[in-house]
Parts: structure tokens; C-alpha cells; sequence
């Protein structure tokens, strides 16, 4: 996977595709009732697609927002701080790319600062702008890494993410305990095994 690649596609995409309007949105839930074999007008379902559109908007809010943007403001009054950053344990909900199933799982955010930091709310905020989108998990991981390195380029960048995929825990064949994991190791985290063991040891 190149890493320019992946880099890409950080903004909001709208344009790109054409943005339906929310009616038509509720119409197709309704189609999709109706393909079930149930009533979309009777009473129980009649708020349905107007409810399955705002949990979608929700669930896929992260294509409004830019990563790289919410990184650019940072600090760099730190009295040459150069130790490991990490942000350990983030949840998220995000949704597979192949059957818009949930995946539910943590990250694990690190990096070692060239003079600037950031503010720590921003790295949740970057997990959380990737996480709302269609995805697999390889892309988030290698994404929330690249976007951190490319716009404050730290020294490394080390982001681990441990998730459970209700597409293959709740369907297909149904494994419900396992979690897959992922991780993208950049810069010093890549070259240096002894911070990476420290890092790693810290999602154990
Ligand atoms: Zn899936």
C-alpha cells in the first residue's frame, strides 16, 4: 500500500460524488422496507426512514469534516519535550466498506514530536473524522497514521487499532469473539524496535 495513496482522500468528498437529497434517502429505506415484505406506511414503521437517515448521517458524518485541517493549529512552546505522546484506548464506531456493517473497536495513537504537538482532543478528533466513512480497517489505521505525519511531521508516528467487525461476529461465519488487529508504524516507531515494543506494550 503507498502511502500517497492513502493519503489522499482526507477531505470532503461531496463534490465528487453528487449528494443526494435526504427525501430520496428516505425514499430508498422505504423501498427497502417494502422489499422486506413489511408496510412502510403502517404506523410502527412510518418514522423509520426518516430515523435510518439520521443515524446514517451519524454514522457517516466524518466525510463532512478534514483531518488534515483539524491538525494545523498546534503548539510549539513545549521546552523541547520529545518524549512519546500517546493516546491510548479511543473508541469508535465506524462501518465496513463491504457490508456497511459496524465495526467497533479502539486506537491507539502515538508519536514522538519534532517541536510541535497538538492538541489531544485533536487526535480523537482525527480517529473519529476517519472512523465516520465506509472503511476497512487497514485504511483507517494507515490513514489516521499518514494524516498525523504528513501535517505535523513528528519524528514517528505509531497507530495501533484493535476492532471487532459485525459483518463476519454477527453474520457470514459468525466468529463472536474474535477482534482484528492493525497497526501502522512510521518514522522512529518503523526504525526503532525498542519504541515500538514500549508502544505496543501499551495496547496489550
Ligand atoms: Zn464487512
Amino acid at each position: 500500500m503507498s502511502s500517497n495513496v492513502l493519503a489522499l482522500d482526507t477531505g470532503n468528498l461531496y463534490h465528487r460524488v453528487g449528494r443526494p437529497e435526504r427525501a430520496e434517502v428516505e425514499a430508498a429505506v422505504r423501498t427497502i422496507i417494502r422489499w422486506t415484505g413489511d408496510d412502510p406506511d403502517r404506523d410502527g414503521l412510518i418514522e423509520t426512514p426518516a430515523r435510518v437517515t439520521r443515524a446514517l448521517e451519524e454514522a457517516f458524518v466524518g466525510y463532512a469534516h478534514d483531518p488534515a485541517a483539524m491538525l494545523q493549529k498546534c503548539f510549539d512552546e513545549t521546552d523541547g519535550y520529545d518524549e512519546m505522546i500517546a493516546l491510548r484506548g479511543v473508541r469508535f464506531e465506524s462501518h465496513c466498506e463491504h457490508h456497511m456493517a459496524p465495526i467497533v473497536g479502539r486506537a491507539w495513537v502515538a508519536y514522538i514530536p519534532d517541536g510541535r504537538v497538538v492538541g489531544i482532543s485533536k487526535l480523537a478528533r482525527v480517529v473519529e473524522a476517519f472512523a465516520r466513512r465506509m472503511q476497512i480497517q487497514e485504511r483507517l489505521t494507515a490513514q489516521i497514521a499518514n494524516t498525523i505525519d504528513d501535517v505535523l511531521k513528528p519524528k514517528g508516528v505509531g497507530v495501533v487499532i484493535k476492532a471487532t467487525h459485525h459483518c463476519m461476529t454477527a453474520r457470514g461465519v459468525h466468529k463472536p469473539d474474535t477482534d482484528l488487529v492493525t497497526s501502522r508504524m512510521l518514522g522512529c516507531f518503523r526504525e526503532n524496535g525498542q519504541l515500538r515494543q514500549e508502544f505496543l506494550a501499551m495496547t496489550a
